[in-house]
């Protein structure tokens, strides 16, 4: 055992890639561990078969479901986690989620903190990652205390035309806020160069605002930060009382490593956290690393999502398309009194990306090719918020695997807001009839392993009989074992988590910092 770090990150993510960042400017000495390597830049990158159809980038990792039944979850181990191959739409919650609200399935709790707790967080979260985005334009947005850094996406003329469809159509349509390095007030100065290789895909020329990219390279020059990868981190020791984490045990290159730090966080991703706690048990902590609540892996989250292709007669060129919101549905409207949730645009649709699909032939045009089929597809995501309930679980068995329990909840909400959808083809010269369910993005074999949106599995409060961390994200049973990955959410919300897992990085940074002073 060598040197003592003042923090040692487990995983390098949109949480604990961030976190590096705020604590590496202070001096702080830091060890980043992750299991993952750098990912390869490489034509790869932007190729939708190795991409999509051979899930190169995806973990060779097993998971088992409630019925112990395999599967490959779609998780990403590489400098800077699943940001790497994230779609970058970098929202904030809305001041809304941060309070109850009560849905068709049950109640999503509130969080001990309020969305005027989080806005800084959030401004400088967006300042760091170079949000693109357009303020006030969206109506169930919060307030904020700076704008922007950079202006919004713009529409492609496809896009900007079902933008001024749905105007007249009475909706709300926004920019979606985005993290892509794209200056397009000058575009030969511009680092994106607004390819269609984006949402999913790893950016081969470097100018997504991933984790690696934005938070961990510009950080790994210093004397005072070390990242080893290939750094796989199975267990957490701590002293006789419990109270306190003394050992960080890693396997690297088939060995067994112990690093020691003062303080210890926990950024491996939702169920990694979960699992890692729980595969820490001791006599101390018997049912698993600050598990006296029995809510570590509890809560877990990963949205009620539905990726969909609409046909239309006209031909869709969109490059970038990712650049629509709609959050007319957000919440309870004058025709059904729980909330559906948000609609955006996802990733174009390409033949080579589908064949690995094989979607139904169409009744729209039934000889279409797959590349017809692609050729003329809009593509939506949508998003309900699924409930926090304790049955939906991480757990492990005595080999430390994970196992994953979940029921999904919400559905009839799920179920509405596809039906407002398809209201809105009908604005926007698509027929709801030539609407296909797409699955090729979210996941490999069944629904649980799309899990890119996984979250809650150590959610923070203020009591410790129901919350596994402290408001500060500290565990409540240990003095310097921190958890700063989406575990942390109390509820999800129905927009994309990571803008919130980097603004409570940055939170929780400064409570270090200042516990550290
Ligand atoms: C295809 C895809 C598209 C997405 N699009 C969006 C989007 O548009 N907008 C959005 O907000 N979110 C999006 N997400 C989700 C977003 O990427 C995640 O919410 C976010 O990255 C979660 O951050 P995290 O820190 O919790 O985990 P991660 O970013 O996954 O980081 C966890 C890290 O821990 C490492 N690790 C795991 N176990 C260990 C261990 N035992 N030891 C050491 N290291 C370990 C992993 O390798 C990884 O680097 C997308 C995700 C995917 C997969
Ligand atoms: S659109 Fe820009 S950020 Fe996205 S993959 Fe292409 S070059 Fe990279």
């Amino acid at each position: 055992m060598g040197e003592n770090y003042d923090v040692i990150i487990i995983g390098s993510g949109a949480g604990g890639g961030t976190l590096a960042h705020a604590l590496a400017g202070a001096g702080k000495r830091i060890l980043l561990l992750e299991r993952g390597d750098f990912l390869p830049r490489e034509m790869d990158n932007w190729d939708p078969k190795p991409v999509f159809v051979d899930g190169k980038y995806i973990s060779k990792d097993t998971w088992f479901d409630r019925d112990g039944k395999p599967f490959q979850p779609q998780v990403h181990y590489f400098v800077g986690g699943a940001t790497k191959l994230y779609g970058a739409a970098l929202y904030r919650l809305r001041p809304q989620d941060f309070g109850e609200i009560k849905h068709v399935s049950g109640i999503s709790p509130a969080w001990p903190l309020s969305y005027d707790d989080f806005e800084p967080w959030y401004s400088k979260a967006e300042q760091l990652y170079q949000v693109h985005g357009n303020g006030g334009e969206d109506p169930t947005e919060g307030h904020r205390s700076q704008p922007y850094p950079w202006p919004a996406v713009s529409h492609e003329p496809r896009i900007q035309q079902i933008f001024d469809d749905l105007g007249k159509g009475g909706y709300h349509p926004f920019h979606a806020p985005c993290g892509i390095m794209l200056n397009e007030a000058q575009r030969p100065m511009s680092t994106c160069i607004r390819c269609t290789w984006c949402d999913g895909y790893p950016c081969l020329v470097h100018a997504k605002s991933d984790a690696e990219v934005i938070a961990v390279r510009p950080v790994l020059g210093r004397d005072n930060v070390t990242l080893l990868t290939g750094a796989e981190v199975t267990r957490l020791e701590t002293d006789d009382s419990g109270r306190e984490v003394t050992g960080v045990v890693v396997t690297r290159d088939g060995n067994r490593e112990v690093y020691r730090g003062d303080i210890v966080v926990v950024s491996a991703g939702a169920a990694n956290s979960a699992k890692l706690l729980l595969n820490s048990a001791s006599d101390a902590h018997p049912h698993g690393l600050a598990n006296g609540s029995d809510q570590v892996g509890r809560n877990y989250t990963f949205h009620n999502c539905k990726a969909i292709v609409a046909l239309s007669k006209e031909k869709n060129d969109t490059v970038f398309q990712k650049t629509l919101g709609i959050n007319d549905f957000y919440f309870a409207t004058k025709d059904y009194e729980y909330p559906m949730g948000n609609i955006q645009m996802i990733g174009k649709s390409n033949a080579e990306a589908m064949r690995g699909e094989q979607p139904e032939k169409t009744m729209f045009a039934p000889e279409w090719t797959l590349k017809d089929v692609a050729e003329h597809a809009v593509d939506f995501w949508l998003t309900t918020e699924d409930l926090p309930v304790p049955e939906n679980r991480v757990t492990t068995d005595k080999d430390g695997n994970v196992h994953l329990t979940y029921t999904s909840t919400n559905d009839e909400e799920a179920g509405r807001l596809y039906a407002e959808l398809k209201k809105i083809l009908n604005h926007t010269g698509m027929s709801a009839h030539h609407v296909l369910r797409k699955n090729f993005y979210m996941d490999m074999a069944i629904p649980l392993a799309g899990c890119a949106h996984q979250a809650g599995t150590c959610r923070f409060g203020t009591d410790p009989a129901t919350s596994v961390l402290d408001v500060n994200c500290k565990a409540h049973e240990l003095d310097n074992l921190y958890v700063v990955d989406t575990s942390f959410f109390p509820s999800i919300g129905a927009v994309n988590p990571a803008l919130t897992a980097m603004a409570n990085a940055l939170r929780v940074g400064e409570h270090m910092l200042s516990r550290m002073a």
